[in-house]
C-alpha cells in the first residue's frame, strides 16, 4: 500500500509527516492515534530510516504485531521484521539478555511470574519467623513492586525515614529486611522479576554511561503508544534513551488513563510538555470508529470528570443505533440475554461471533456469560485471560467436590490433598502413590486403610492424612442429605478454601474469592434451571456439565471465529463492531472499592469511556436487578453511568420485544409479554431467596409456574397435546421433537430431540413447552 497517505486527514498527516523532534499526540479515543504511530514509522522507513534505528512501545505484544502487519503492508515483510516493537516489558528483557551481565546476572536470567515471586516471599517470611498474617506476602510483593516502580532501592528505602515510618505504621517493621533478602535471593537465582525488568534496564543505563550511549544512538527513533498508562520506571527509561535525538512520539488519551492501581502516572503527559520545551503538539478530533450516538454519548460521560485535558472528538460516522439498555431479573438472566443477543444479532446481520465482544469490570463475571454463549454453541475466547473453569481457585474447588462423589480420582486427590497447606509433603504424596501402585488400589483406598500398611509414615503426617480421610468421607455422608449447591458450600467454608485468599487483600487474592463465591452461584443457578427445565440437579450432574465445558475450552483450539470476553481494562486500544458491557450497577461498576475518593470514581468513569468507546456499531448496556454477590442474592441498583449519558442516546429493550420502551429503567422480565410491570420480579426474588434460606435438599418449588410464566399461548401441557412426534418449542433449547413419553401426571417426561442441544428428557411440567 503506497498510497498510505492519502488515508490519513489532514491533521493526522501532519502528524506522521512530523518526523524529527518531541512530539505528543494526545487524543480522544478511536481518533487514529496508534494508526499515526503506525504509519510514521511506515513514512520513516520509506524516508530511508533504516528499521534498527526505530523504538515502538505498546500496550500489549498482540498491538505490537498488529502494527507490525500494517507496516509491512506499505515497506515489506522482510523491512519490517527487524523493527522493535513490543511492550515495555518484552523489549527491555530482550535488551537486558544482552546486557545484564554488567550487574551480576547471567544472559540467560530466569523471569519470576508473580507465583514465583509470592513463593519466594512466604518461604522468607517463614525462615524470618515473621508473622505471616501481618506479613502478607501478596502485600509484601505489592509494596516492593510499588518502590521499585518508583525506583527505590533497598539502600534507598533504608535511608528513606518517611518510606519506613509508613511500614512502621503499617504494622510491618521489617519490610526493608524482606526486600533486602528477596533482592539477594533473586539475584543469587540469577532471577529477575516483572518490575526489576524496568528497574534494571534503568540501573544499567544510569549506571553504564557507553551502554545507555550504544541504545541513544541505535533508537533514533522512540515511539509510545498508550502513554497514559506508563509508570514512572518506563517514564524514565524512555527519557534516558530519547535524550540525545529527541526524535520522541508519544500518543495517548488521559481519559483513557485506567492503570493508576498499578502506578500510572498521569502526570508523565504534564511532565512530557516540561522535559521538552520544544515540542510539539498534534490534535486530532475526528473519530473514525464508531458512530456519532457512540462518541457523543460517551462524550456525555467523560464531561463529568473534573479532572481531564480538555479535547473535543467528533465524527462524521452516521448516527447509527441507539444504545440499548437492557435490565434483566439476575445475572443469569443477563448472561442468557447477551447470548441470545448476539446470536441474533449473528443471524439477522449475517455476522461471525468475532465481531462481538463482551466486557466485565471484574473477572468472576465471565462465568455466566461463558455458560449462556456455551448452552447457543456460540464459540467465544476469554482475552488475556483464561476460562473460568480452568482458574486454579475453581480447579481447587471442584476437585474436591469430583473427590466426595468419586474418592478414586487421582487427579483431583492430588490436587487438593495439601490444598490449604496442611503439612503432607511431597514425599508423603510419592510414597502414597508409589504404595498405591503395588497394592493395586487407589490412594484413598490406601489412606482408609492406613493402619494396615507400612509406609514409613510418621505419626504425625499419618494424622494429617488421617484427618484429611475423615473430612472427605464426612463430605460424602452429607452429600447424601444437601443439595448441590449446600453440600459445595460446605465445602467452601469448612475446607476453608477462601479464607486464607480473603485475608490476603490485593487485587488478586479478591477476584479469586470472587470466583469461588461465583462457581457457588453457579451451582445455584444450575439447580434453578435444572428444575425449571426438568432435568437431573445433582452434584454429579453438574460436574459433568463442567466437564463438558472444558471440553469445549479444549476442543475449540481452532481458528474459527469467536466472540471476544475480557475485563475492560483489556480492552483498551481495541474495537469491535458490537459491544456489550455487563454489570452496570452500582458497587460493581463503579466497583465498590473504588468510590471513596473523587480520583478513584473518575477512574472507573474512565474505564466506562474506554469500554463504550470500543463499539463501532452498536452498544449494549445490561444491569441486573439482582445478583449473587459474596454468596448472598443482593439488590442491585442501576450504575450511575447509565444516569450520566445524555438520554437521547439510550432505548430500553424490554425482552419480548425489542423495541424502544418509554420509561428509564423500565421494569421488565425476560418471560412477560404485557404492558411492563414488576409483579414478576418481585415473586422471583422472593423465591429465589426462599430458596437460599431453605436450604433443604431441591425439591421442585411448587410456586415456579406462577413465577416465570412463559411468552406466546404457552399452556401447561403435561398431560395434554404432547404425543410421540410432536414438533415442539422450549423457551431455551428451540424447536424439537418428541421422540418417546414416560410417567404420568406431574410425572410425565418427555424425550425430546432439539435441534441446538440434542436429546433431553424433561419433565412436562415445569419444561413450558410449546406445540409447533
Ligand atoms: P484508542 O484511543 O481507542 O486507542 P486510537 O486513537 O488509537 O483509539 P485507532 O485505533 O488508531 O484510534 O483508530 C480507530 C479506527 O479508526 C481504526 O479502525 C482506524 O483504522 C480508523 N481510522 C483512523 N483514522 C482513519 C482515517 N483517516 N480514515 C479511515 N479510518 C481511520
Ligand atoms: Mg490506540
Amino acid at each position: 500500500m503506497s498510497d498510505y497517505l492519502s488515508t490519513l486527514n489532514p491533521a493526522q498527516k501532519d502528524a506522521v509527516l512530523q518526523n524529527e523532534g518531541p512530539m505528543i499526540i494526545i487524543a480522544g479515543a478511536g481518533s487514529g492515534k496508534t494508526r499515526v504511530l503506525t504509519y510514521r514509522i511506515a513514512h520513516l522507513m520509506k524516508q530511508g530510516v533504516d528499521s534498527f534505528n526505530i523504538l515502538s512501545l505498546t500496550f500489549t505484544n498482540k498491538a505490537a504485531r498488529e502494527m507490525k502487519e500494517r507496516i509491512a503492508s506499505v515497506v515489506g515483510q522482510s523491512e519490517a521484521k527487524n523493527l522493535w516493537m513490543g511492550t515495555f516489558h518484552s523489549v527491555f528483557a530482550r535488551i537486558l539478555r544482552s546486557e545484564a551481565d554488567r550487574l551480576g546476572f547471567p544472559s540467560n536470567f530466569t523471569i519470576y511470574d508473580t507465583q514465583d515471586s509470592v513463593r519466594l516471599i512466604t518461604a522468607i517470611i517463614k525462615e524470618m519467623n515473621l508473622d505471616k498474617d501481618r506479613y502478607k506476602p501478596k502485600q509484601v510483593l505489592s509494596r516492593i513492586s510499588s518502590l521499585k516502580n518508583s525506583l527505590i532501592t533497598v539502600r534507598a528505602y533504608v535511608n528513606n525515614p518517611e518510606l519506613v515510618e509508613a511500614d512502621l505504621h503499617a504494622n510491618r517493621p521489617r519490610l526493608g529486611d524482606i526486600y533486602k533478602e528477596y533482592v539477594a535471593r533473586c539475584f543469587k537465582s540469577g532471577a529477575m522479576d516483572f518490575d526489576d525488568l524496568l528497574l534494571r534496564t534503568n540501573e544499567i543505563l544510569s549506571r553504564f554511561p557507553e551502554v545507555l550511549a550504544k541504545y541513544q544512538d541505535r533508537f533514533k527513533y522512540i515511539m509510545v503508544d498508550e502513554y497514559q498508562d506508563t509508570n514512572h520506571s518506563q517514564y524514565l527509561i524512555v527519557r534516558a534513551l530519547a535524550d540525545r535525538f529527541q526524535n520522541i512520539c508519544v500518543v495517548g488519551d488521559d481519559s483513557q488513563s485506567i492503570y493508576s492501581f498499578r502506578g500510572a502516572n498521569i502526570n508523565n503527559i504534564l511532565n512530557f510538555q516540561k522535559d521538552y520545551p520544544e515540542v510539539k503538539t498534534f490534535k486530532l478530533e475526528q473519530n473514525y470508529r464508531s458512530t456519532s450516538t457512540i462518541v457523543e454519548a460517551a462524550n456525555s460521560v467523560i464531561e463529568k470528570n473534573k479532572t481531564r485535558l480538555d479535547k473535543e472528538i467528533w465524527t462524521s460516522n452516521g448516527q447509527g443505533d441507539l444504545i440499548k439498555v437492557m435490565r434483566t431479573i439476575s445475572d443469569g438472566e443477563e448472561g442468557r440475554f447477551v447470548a441470545k443477543s448476539i446470536w441474533e444479532n449473528m443471524m439477522n446481520k449475517q455476522l461471525t461471533a468475532d465481531a462481538f465482544a463482551v466486557l466485565y469490570r471484574t473477572n468472576s463475571q465471565s462465568r455466566a456469560l461463558e455458560d449462556a454463549l456455551r448452552k447457543k454453541n456460540i464459540l467465544y475466547k476469554i482475552y488475556g485471560g483464561i476460562s473460568f473453569y480452568q482458574r486454579q481457585e475453581i480447579k481447587n474447588t471442584l476437585s474436591y467436590l469430583r473427590l466426595l462423589i468419586n474418592p478414586k480420582d487421582e487427579e483431583a486427590l492430588i490436587r487438593v490433598i495439601n490444598y490449604p497447606t496442611r503439612g503432607i509433603g511431597a514425599t508423603t504424596i510419592d510414597r502414597l502413590t508409589i504404595a498405591a501402585n503395588h497394592y493395586k488400589k487407589s490412594i484413598f483406598e490406601l489412606l482408609t486403610h492406613l493402619d494396615q500398611v507400612d509406609l514409613k509414615i510418621n505419626a504425625g503426617t499419618k494424622t494429617k492424612l488421617q484427618n484429611f480421610v475423615n473430612m472427605i468421607l464426612r463430605f460424602q455422608i452429607d452429600a447424601k442429605t444437601k443439595n448441590a449447591y449446600e453440600i459445595a458450600d460446605l465445602v467452601v467454608k469448612q475446607v476453608q478454601l477462601i479464607k486464607d485468599l480473603q485475608k490476603d487483600g490485593t487485587p488478586e487474592g479478591v477476584s479469586k474469592v470472587e470466583n469461588v463465591q461465583e462457581l457457588l452461584n453457579g451451582i445455584k443457578d444450575f439447580i434453578t434451571d435444572r428444575i425449571e427445565t426438568g432435568e437431573d440437579a445433582s452434584l454429579t450432574a453438574f460436574l459433568e456439565d463442567v466437564a463438558l465445558a472444558t471440553d469445549f475450552d479444549s476442543e475449540n483450539k481452532d481458528d474459527s471465529p469467536r466472540v471476544s470476553l475480557m475485563s475492560i481494562h483489556q480492552s483498551k486500544g481495541l474495537e469491535y463492531p458490537y459491544v456489550y458491557i455487563v454489570g452496570l450497577e452500582e458497587n460493581l461498576f463503579p466497583s465498590g472499592m473504588s468510590m471513596n475518593t473523587r480520583s478513584e470514581l473518575e477512574e472507573e468513569r474512565r474505564l466506562f469511556y474506554v469500554a463504550l468507546t470500543r463499539a463501532e456499531k452498536g452498544a449494549y448496556l445490561t444491569y441486573a436487578q439482582t445478583r449473587y454477590r459474596w454468596g448472598k442474592l443482593t439488590d442491585a441498583e442501576p450504575s450511575r453511568f447509565l444516569e450520566e449519558i445524555d438520554e437521547r442516546f439510550l432505548e430500553y429493550l424490554t425482552p419480548s420485544s425489542p423495541q424502544a420502551s418509554t420509561n428509564r429503567f423500565v421494569d421488565s422480565s425476560l418471560f412477560d409479554t404485557e404492558p411492563k410491570t414488576i409483579r414478576f420480579q418481585k415473586p422471583i426474588k422472593r423465591q429465589r431467596q426462599e430458596f437460599t434460606a431453605k436450604k433443604e435438599s431441591i425439591k421442585p418449588p411448587s410456586n415456579l409456574k406462577k413465577v416465570r410464566p412463559s411468552s406466546g399461548d404457552t399452556t401447561n401441557l403435561f398431560d395434554t397435546n404432547i404425543v410421540v412426534g410432536s414438533l415442539v418449542e422450549h423457551n431455551r433449547f428451540g424447536a424439537g421433537e418428541v421422540i418417546s413419553l414416560e410417567g404420568s401426571g406431574p410425572n410425565k417426561k418427555a424425550e425430546i430431540k432439539f435441534g441446538t442441544v440434542g436429546l433431553k428428557k424433561l419433565l412436562l411440567q415445569f419444561a413450558k413447552l410449546k406445540v409447533i
